[in-house]
């Protein structure tokens, strides 16, 4: 089959990908959108956020139902887990949602085609598959996304030294799982098989977990998971795996002395790198930086005209939103519209229970850029809405410019800080005050009035504190 002539040839059905390609048909555009992986939707989709939240979705009801129910008068008798079923509705939701993407591709009149794209030249792409064709695009797209960084001494073999691909996918609860680093991935997959009985210990290079995000708020994170049974072991870095009669031997290194762990599974999560392989890049000249991330301009535009990249294999935070944000204000800049990506109000959440959630600067940004900032927080004890859940751990912090008092950063470790979050990060994107958002009105009882406490408290004016 021939290829065809595009005005947008995007590489990569992620959410990176598959949005922009979205957006460019809806601005007029002819696009083709090209997926090696049978379903669409990405790593997101297939193998990262989605699937991650049904296993954590599932596995905290399962906890709530072991240790919470009989809180609020429940008695509901032995409770049993069926992972089997468990999986199985984790891979309809997956299913459901990429069956979703390629009804909209079909609705937006965007050509999918199956196979692995490599750059032949500007305006060129070859498309290995079934069989082999030649797409023509008057742009390109790269959209392709990241793959798990491999950690030297621990090589992934899919079995006992797996990736986050596998471990949401064990077909039997480990006895004993290690997870080597404490960021969001890490703990996420740790929370789930830690709930769902598994013994977790979670080793972690640097002297704190999640280190992009709030310090206090971590540490606070840190100490309720360690009294949900998860052991974190700080300053310590995993060295090398043996596998021994089916378990896996790890030595791990800290502060001078060594030891040795036993598992069933080690998890490595130490982050992602761009994924890039055989698209051909240093063959028509793409530039890329020291890590692999392919530099581009604020268009996102790369080092060689007509040829764009957003997402994971860009530099900046690697967050599903972040690429469809990239993606959308890439072709909107092609169309000629103002697209436009505003990173400091692109949130972060690490959806532990309780979740953490961040947007803007912590405290940390802005003391190292020399801000004056006045704070204010407000703990989820003196909430309401969170007490009628038994929902005690956690807070709200609002950290505002001193001198202007707008708001720089939300950070919020609670029960469902992820939706929680969604309204800082409209505040930051709106340029707010501290005092604007204090003197929004919020529904009573709510967990979001937390966040309206802790925008009164900047100024000392929390009521219920
Ligand atoms: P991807 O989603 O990786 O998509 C790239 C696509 O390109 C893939 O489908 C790949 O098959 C395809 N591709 C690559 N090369 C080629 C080629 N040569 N030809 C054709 N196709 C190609 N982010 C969040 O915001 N929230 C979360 O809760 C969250 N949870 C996560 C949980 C896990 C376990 C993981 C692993 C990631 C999670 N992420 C989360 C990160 C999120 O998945 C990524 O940031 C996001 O998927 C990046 O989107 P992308 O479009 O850049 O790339």
């Amino acid at each position: 089959m021939a290829g065809g002539r595009y005005d947008l040839v995007v590489i990569g059905a992620g959410p990176g990908g598959y949005v922009a390609a979205i957006r460019a048909a809806q601005l007029g555009m002819k696009v083709a959108c090209i997926e090696k992986e049978e379903a669409l939707g990405g790593t997101c989709l297939r193998i990262g956020c989605i699937p991650s939240k049904a296993l954590l979705d599932s596995s905290e009801l399962y906890r709530q139902a072991r240790e919470h129910f009989a809180v609020h008068g429940i008695r509901v008798g032995e409770v049993a887990l069926d992972l089997p079923t468990m999986m199985r509705r984790k891979d309809k939701v997956v299913k459901g949602l990429t069956g979703g993407v390629a009804a909209l591709f079909k609705k937006n009149k965007i050509t999918h085609v199956a196979g692995t794209a490599r750059i032949a030249a500007p305006g060129k792409v070859v498309v290995s598959g079934r069989e082999e064709r030649t797409l023509e695009g008057e742009r390109i797209l790269i959209a392709t996304g990241s793959e798990p960084t491999p950690l030297r001494g621990l090589d992934f073999d899919g079995r006992h030294v797996v990736s986050s691909d596998q471990a949401l996918s064990f077909d039997e609860v480990p006895a004993r799982l290690l997870v080597v680093g404490a960021g969001a991935i890490g703990l996420e997959l740790g929370s789930v098989w830690a709930r769902l009985g598994c013994e977790v210990r979670i080793v972690e290079f640097l002297d704190r977990i999640t280190p992009t995000m709030d310090r206090e708020l971590s540490d606070l994170l840190a100490k309720t998971l360690k009294r949900q049974g998860i052991t974190i072991q700080l300053s310590s870095s995993a060295k090398a795996a043996t596998i021994l009669d089916g378990k896996v031997e790890v030595t791990v290194e800290s502060g001078g002395k060594t030891t040795t762990e036993i598992a069933d599974k080690v998890l490595v999560a130490v982050g992602r790198r761009p994924y890039t392989a055989g698209l051909g890049l240093e063959e028509v000249g793409v530039a890329a930086d020291e890590r692999g991330r392919i530099t581009v301009n604020d268009r996102f535009e790369t080092s060689v005209a007509g040829i764009y990249a957003v997402g994971d294999a860009i530099p900046g935070p690697m967050l599903a939103h972040k690429a469809s944000e990239e993606g959308v204000a890439c072709v909107e800049r092609i169309a000629g519209q103002a697209g436009h990506v505003n990173y400091d109000a692109i949130p972060s959440v690490v959806y532990t229970w309780p979740e953490f959630a961040g947007v803007g600067k912590t405290d940390q940004d802005c003391e190292q850029a020399g801000i004056e900032v006045r704070t204010g927080t407000f703990p989820f004890l003196a909430n309401g809405r969170a007490r009628a859940m038994e929902e005690k751990d956690g807070l709200v912090k609002v950290i505002a410019d001193a001198r202007t008092d707008r708001i720089l950063g939300v950070h919020i470790l609670g029960p469902r800080a992820s939706d929680m979050i969604a309204e800082a990060a409209v505040a930051i994107e709106f340029a707010a005050s501290a005092e604007d958002l204090a003197r929004t009105p919020h529904a009573h009882p709510t967990l979001p009035e937390a966040v309206k406490e802790a925008a009164l408290a900047v100024s000392g004016g929390a009521i219920h504190r």
